[in-house]
């Protein structure tokens, strides 16, 4: 059992391995690297685990993605989430899995190449479940699409967790690590030798191994070791609506209108909803993200299209039945996380660069671990920092990123 800890000012502290960020990536990456046989401390600046874009997220993994670099990652993370005690050995765990699937549905009828293209390529990757739902089918199974709903991909595998009690599983399970929280990073020493110490606010940590897993944090922390990370932090946005109405099909999957971006699915004592705008630009992060006093109303408006059954839970809706959250998406030039050692400068590893970092975290850790011990050859790893230089990378067409 691991400690989480508020540490006292400390003049130095020795460890294999020092994590930056307890987010879930994070903790799942020093629990990997714990059970590898590293002796870890992992540093958050927050007052708990699991408090920034971890906890703004809207919880959901799927297994449907297009490119294999990313489903050799989401469909092993899919399996950890469904036998979560094993992994982290807690018997009493409860990550409160839910699988009712995730549906992209369209209406344009220009869009079913796309469809049947994804769920061929699924197939191809050796991604099980997946369908392709069309007609009388779509609607008998989802009754709550509107008419003009024409066809869907769906995997009844997918769904949602809770990602507070997933990443405190990580943690409890850790076996040789301590989590230093309220402890904030304040710089990176190198020598002739790469990487040899962590600078915090509490105290200095020396250490031959930094993984940065700083989330919308990581570029600055890459800055820190000297190293400039081609990463964009967009801001993204959830709303959560608080209603009893039982027009709600409380058994309804993830559902994505592929036309208009927006998304929703339900949630303990209502929905969420929001829509991942394309022209949202760029912004500089922030541990307190500005949320738009307009976004519950135009993410109900998406939602509307393709699922009317929000038009009457709108009508009924007070200012205090909405809360709206904000965090923020890492994008990189392929829009796909970096994993792995960082060839500039020895001893920095990399775990971010994510939008869809809760899905990923489980194998994106062993990954790191894997590499680390020499268990897997950077060479073969898809998600190698390296890619870049090399140029070796292309951006996918993964539905909704
Ligand atoms: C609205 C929204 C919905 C989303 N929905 C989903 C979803 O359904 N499924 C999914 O897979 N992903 C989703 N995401 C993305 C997902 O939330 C992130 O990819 C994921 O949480 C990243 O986890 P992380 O551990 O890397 O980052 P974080 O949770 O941000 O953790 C990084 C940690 O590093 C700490 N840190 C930073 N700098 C320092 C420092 N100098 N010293 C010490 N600590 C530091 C931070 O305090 C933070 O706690 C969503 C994101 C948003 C905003």
């Amino acid at each position: 059992m691991s400690d989480i800890i508020v540490p006292q000012a400390f003049t130095s502290e020795t460890c294999d391995a020092v994590v930056i960020g307890g987010g879930i990536v994070g903790t799942a990456t020093a629990f990997w690297l714990s059970k590898a046989g590293f002796k870890v401390i992992l540093v958050e600046k927050r007052d708990g685990l699991s408090s920034l874009t971890t906890a703004a997220s809207a919880e959901c993994f799927r297994t449907q993605f297009t490119e294999k670099a990313m489903a050799d990652i989401a469909l092993p993370s899919v399996e950890m989430f469904e036998k979560f005690k094993d992994v982290v050995e807690l018997p009493d765990i409860d990550i409160a899995i839910t699988q009712k699937g995730y549906l992209f549905v369209t209406d344009d009828p220009d869009m079913m190449p796309d469809l049947k293209r994804a769920v061929t390529q699924y197939k191809t990757l050796g991604i099980p479940g997946s369908e392709l739902i069309t007609g009388d089918d779509l609607h008998k199974r989802f009754p709550f699409l509107a008419p003009q709903a024409l066809g869907a991909t769906f995997n009844n595998r997918d769904g949602w967790i809770s990602t507070h009690e997933t990443t405190y599983g990580f943690a409890k399970g850790s076996k040789n690590a301590r989590f230093f929280i309220r402890t904030q990073v304040t710089g990176i020493q190198t020598d002739t030798d790469g990487v040899c110490a962590v600078e915090t606010n509490k105290g200095t940590i020396h250490t031959r191994m930094v993984v940065n897993c700083a989330g919308p944090y990581a570029r600055i922390i890459g800055e820190m070791a000297g190293v400039t990370l081609p990463f964009r932090t967009v801001r993204r946005q959830k709303a959560f609506i608080r209603t009893a109405s039982p027009m709600v099909p409380k058994d309804a999957p993830f559902t994505v209108d592929l036309n208009n971006h927006g998304y929703w699915r339900p949630e303990a004592g209502g929905v969420l909803c929001a829509w991942v705008d394309p022209n949202e630009p760029e912004s500089a992060p922030s541990d307190e993200p500005a949320t738009d006093w307009d976004f519950a109303a135009e993410s109900i408006h998406r939602a509307s299209r393709l699922n009317p059954f929000f038009e009457t839970i709108a009508e009924e809706l007070k200012g205090d039945d909405i809360d709206v959250s904000a965090g923020f998406y890492v994008y990189t030039p392929d829009d796909k996380p970096v994993i792995g050692p960082c060839d500039e400068v020895k001893g920095l590893h990399l775990n971010c660069g994510y939008w869809c970092g809760v899905m990923m975290a489980p194998e994106a850790g062993k990954r790191v671990a894997d590499i680390a011990t020499g268990k897997m050859d950077n060479r073969d790893n898809p998600l190698r920092y390296s890619r870049f230089k090399e140029g070796n990378y292309e951006k996918g067409d993964t539905f909704l990123k």
